[in-house]
């Protein structure tokens, strides 16, 4: 069994599921008492709001890296993951930088022409267009926080898998009130049903006038799940796959764990 690093306690509330199912699923498939063995690297999540509100991606990347680079280097992990979707944002540079090994890694610079280890960074993007290609879903409506839903970073890691996201700039207002659920309400443990109403009505409601179809609604948050626990939301409406990214990382980072 490979040794798990898990960056998370953005928000902790979300990290709680991701030990717990983890823990679950590896002891449901591998059996007796074995469960997984992992290391939790839990950070206070307060210091990188701020980063991402003043916009300081650079720190935040500085930051993650050194914890991605202390699970592998110190802790001894097989592979990294890191349990937010928000914070894939830069996750190309820290996942680069696990490729290296410990001497140039450590400096924090991805140097070219060197042998790579394979110490990799499970990326949710890769873990949600899995389950896009196992329903079929080449189009889709992507919730998350306002980096998520406004920026591409997520976006173009689902593009190299042929799926598309559907524009949602017509509806920034409702992108800015999820944001505010996400950061206000989620991420503090606090779900009420105005906000999940609100949620639904918003998946059931879409698309409106002329945009597009989805062939699946993308939980992009690992938060999310908190309020929309059912596939069922959609009521009468054409039924749609919704694919939970947390649900969906999760399962990727066990079976890494399970492989040999
Ligand atoms: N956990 C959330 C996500 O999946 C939002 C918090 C964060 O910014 O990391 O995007």
């Amino acid at each position: 069994m490979k040794r798990i690093g898990i960056i998370g306690g953005m928000s902790y509330e979300s990290t709680l599921h991701y030990y717990e199912e983890i823990n679950r699923q590896v002891n449901e498939r591998a059996g007796r008492l074995i469960s997984a063995d992992l290391i939790l690297r839990s950070v206070n999540f307060e210091e990188y709001h701020e980063l991402m509100e003043s916009g300081d991606w650079q720190k935040i990347d500085d930051k993650l890296s050194r914890e991605a680079l202390g699970l592998v280097h110190l802790g001894k992990c097989d592979f990294v993951a890191i349990a937010t979707n928000t914070m894939h944002k830069v996750a190309d540079h820290v996942g680069g930088l696990l490729l290296l090994p410990s001497d140039m890694a450590l400096r924090m610079d991805i140097p070219e022409d060197i042998p790579l280890v394979d110490i990799p960074l499970i990326h949710i993007g890769d873990s949600i267009a899995e389950k896009c290609k196992e329903v079929g879903a080449k189009r889709v409506l992507l919730l998350g926080t306002k980096f998520t839903m406004t920026e591409d970073f997520l976006k173009k890691r689902l593009a190299e898998h042929k799926i598309e996201t559907i524009d949602l700039s017509r509806h920034s207002k409702d992108a800015d009130e999820i944001d505010r659920i996400i950061f206000q309400e989620l991420c503090r443990g606090v779900v009420t049903d105005e906000s999940a109403d609100f949620l639904v009505d918003f998946i059931r409601k879409f698309p409106t006038d002329s945009e597009p179809e989805p062939d699946a609604i993308i939980l992009g948050c690992t938060e999310l799940d908190m309020l929309i626990k059912s596939e069922s939301i959609m009521g009468q409406r054409k039924k749609i796959p919704i694919i939970d990214s947390t649900k969906a990382h999760i399962e990727s980072i066990v079976k890494h764990c399970l492989s040999d």
